[in-house]
């Protein structure tokens, strides 16, 4: 062993911060400090994981103490928001162009694109269309912060986007009501991966962590209660594409294109009574198990600011 080996360099999160830290290790807090103080999340994720690559930062169980005891509280507040906040490095807001049908919506034979419902856009497999950087990078000592972190900012999000309308379709603006729809279709199925990433993730975090059970029970209970109204809103927004390509059907003079609204028409509402949306993009099954429940499984509304007071979290930026 060398005395530049890592393994012999890397400071353990049990011994206390003292006045013989490590100057690389005091170099590379500072890095993290100053990108946290210009709010510059991303960065300061950058600098931490290559600080803990080179070993000049603890990188275990306890690290989250450790940097309690270095950065202080606010700091490691915010490099968790830092974390929770991350975006996929491969898609945009979970989506990406559909490679079914080459961003068209439809194949060579006129045929309509299931996966994409059409649209051409489908979501992005790497982050499950959540938007968010996989849970499965960001250290084990941070992801139950990120779990609900996530959970309590797709909460907030999804009271935002139900508590608006539906787009209405008339004859004259049906082209703009699919748009409309379409883009709350996308939205509602990002939170719908957002929620279904965190269920598996708190799962698997209460299998190694039995200690945790209190906490990502209530996370799992959380994003069991929202699942079933998201699904009940990508069902109404199901109806109103039904309408807009009925209404389009209607209005369009050539036989070619009204046969294409028409088809769109039958799907969309065929898809709208589908429980699991099996074979597209809006799939979530290891969230939306068994919607035949939902009335019974929906909960106050109020559940998931509730959790957070009791959490006193902060969530990252709704984006
Ligand atoms: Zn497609
Ligand atoms: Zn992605």
């Amino acid at each position: 062993m060398t005395e530049n080996d890592p393994a012999k360099a890397e400071p353990s999160s049990k011994e206390a911060i003292g006045s013989d830290v490590d100057p690389r290790t005091q170099q590379a807090l500072d890095r993290i400090k100053r990108a946290l103080s210009r709010r510059n999340g991303d960065e300061a994720v950058r600098f931490f994981k290559d600080a803990t690559s080179h070993g000049l930062l603890p990188n275990d169980d306890n690290v989250l103490a450790w940097l309690r005891q270095a950065l202080g509280n606010d700091l490691t507040e915010k490099l968790i928001s830092a974390f929770a906040g991350l975006p996929c490095f491969y898609c945009n807001k979970g989506v990406i162009p559909c490679d079914d049908c080459n961003g068209r919506g439809y194949d060579a034979d006129r045929t309509l694109c299931t996966e994409c419902l059409a649209l051409g856009i489908d979501r992005c497999d790497f982050c499950g269309g959540s938007g968010w950087f996989t849970i499965d990078h960001v250290p084990h000592a941070f992801q139950l912060n990120v779990i609900m972190r996530r959970v309590l900012a797709a909460g907030k999000e999804a009271e935002v986007l139900l508590a608006s309308g539906v787009p209405v379709v008339s004859d004259s603006e049906a082209a703009e009501a699919r748009k409309l729809a379409a883009k709350d279709l996308l939205q509602v199925n990002r939170l719908l991966g957002v929620l279904e990433n965190m269920t598996v993730a708190a799962k698997r975090e209460e299998s190694r962590h039995a200690e945790s059970a209190g906490i990502t029970r209530k996370a799992t209970a959380a994003c069991e209660a929202l699942a079933p109204k998201l699904h009940g809103r990508a069902c109404q927004l199901l109806g109103v594409l039904a309408d807009a390509a009925r209404a389009e059907a209607a209005s369009s003079i050539r036989t070619a294109t009204r046969r294409i609204a028409e088809r769109r028409a039958e799907f969309y509402a065929d898809l709208a009574s589908s429980k699991s949306f099996a074979g597209t993009l809006l799939r979530h099954p290891l969230l939306l198990t068994d919607t035949s429940e939902t009335p019974d499984r929906i909960q106050s509304a109020t559940q998931v600011p509730r959790m957070h007071d009791e959490l006193g979290g902060k969530g990252p930026a709704i984006r």
